[in-house]
């Protein structure tokens, strides 16, 4: 375990800030400029934020009681003061997003030009140009959500989804991607990034993907939960009928015994009374089991990791082979080297993916030359 000052100097090194020791326990400390986007306002309101903090400029810190007297000006830090408490929950939060490259990957793929043309399929007459070949980093955006099932028992699952930044597209293998022996700290091979979706953009459609997954987790819960409601209700309200079953049997007896008809109200009464705390009682149980038995369901981001996977990008061209003047517009392909596999072209009419063009007729109502089949009928 690091001590506090140890921690908190390689806090606010990682974050780029400046730590700088003025004598033993004594630092000098300074907070990085540009904090005030990220900046959060924590749960404690009361609590300074990073970007309060780095606005005060250099901060001098002790970690020895005793150094304060001798150091006016200089601020004591100890577990449970605003500063520490302000860097640990920033710490916890950061914890949670994390940037890994995957490594070992075969970026030199044999008969490259051979594969594309046996899987993009282009119109009789058209050929391939191939342009330009690049290695990008793809950053992939894997979120971990943790959804919590409350009913009279409390369940958690954690559901993980994945997506391609640049493409937009789900990754289905996220086994492959999360392949820990592969993910590293730094990449092994510095590679440009490739322009991408905003991540906030993709966050909704991870959770719109995660809300569907949820509902229909929930709705088999529910179900499994009426089933045992019914269940339970049964059950109680057949415990429920046999009490009333004694009582009336009970009220035959005492009729009989009884003789006068002062006796016979007084005991009628008195049945009625313990009938009507039966159905009350029987009532009231019931309201509670099916309380008990309501689902309610939260979600939450647990986690969220950044997989910079390179990539092949080809730039390409299809054009026509014998004296057609047509030519696509210069469209990506891209040699995922994970799955080894060339992954699915966007069509330049309606942005779906696809592994086929066809010629644009004029019932196709677009300008682009090459289309998918959906644009072409
Ligand atoms: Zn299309």
């Amino acid at each position: 375990m690091p001590t506090l000052q140890e921690f908190v100097t390689e806090y606010i090194e990682t974050i780029g800030g400046d730590c700088e020791e003025v004598e033993p326990q004594v630092y000098d400390i300074l907070f990085p400029e540009g904090l005030a986007g990220q900046n959060t306002k924590f749960k404690r309101s009361s609590l300074p934020s990073l970007n309060e903090l780095a606005e005060r400029g250099l901060l001098r810190v002790t970690y020895d009681p005793e150094a304060v007297p001798e150091h006016p000006g200089s601020q004591l830090v100890s577990f449970g003061t605003p500063l520490v408490d302000t860097v640990l929950n920033d710490a916890v939060r950061r914890g949670r997003t994390a940037t890994a490259y995957l490594t070992g990957l075969n970026l030199q793929t044999r008969d490259l030009p051979v594969k594309i043309r046996r899987t993009m399929k282009l119109p009789e007459g058209f050929d391939w140009l191939f342009e330009n070949i690049r290695f990008l980093h793809y950053p992939q955006a894997v979120f971990w959500f943790e959804a919590t099932f409350v009913s009279d028992i409390k369940e958690q699952e954690v559901l993980p989804v994945g997506f391609d930044l640049a493409s937009g597209r789900e990754v289905r293998r996220l086994d492959q991607l999360l392949d820990f022996e592969r993910l590293e700290q730094c990449p092994t091979q510095s590679l440009i990034e490739v322009n991408h979706i905003d991540l906030t953009e993709i966050y909704l459609k991870a959770r719109h993907e995660t809300v569907r997954t949820v509902s229909a987790l929930g709705n088999f819960r529910r179900r499994e939960l009426e089933t045992r409601l019914n269940k339970q209700v049964a059950r109680m309200q057949l415990y429920y009928a046999d009490l009333r079953k004694e009582l009336d049997e009970q009220e035959r007896r005492s009729i009989k015994k009884v003789s006068t008809n002062v006796e016979t109200m007084e005991s009628q009464e008195k049945f009625v009374k313990r009938l009507e705390t039966i159905n009350r009682e029987e009532s009231q149980r019931i309201t509670e089991l099916r309380q008990k038995s309501e689902l309610k369901i939260t979600l939450r981001l647990a986690n969220l990791l950044i997989v910079q996977q390179p990539k092949v990008c080809i730039q390409a061209v299809a054009t026509g082979k014998r004296g057609t003047e047509i030519s696509s517009e210069p469209m990506e392909i891209i040699w995922n080297p994970l799955p080894e596999q060339l992954e699915a072209a966007v069509c330049p009419s309606c942005g779906g993916s696809t592994f086929e063009f066809r010629l644009a007729t004029k019932r196709s109502k677009t300008e682009h030359p090459l289309i998918c089949g959906q644009c072409v009928s």
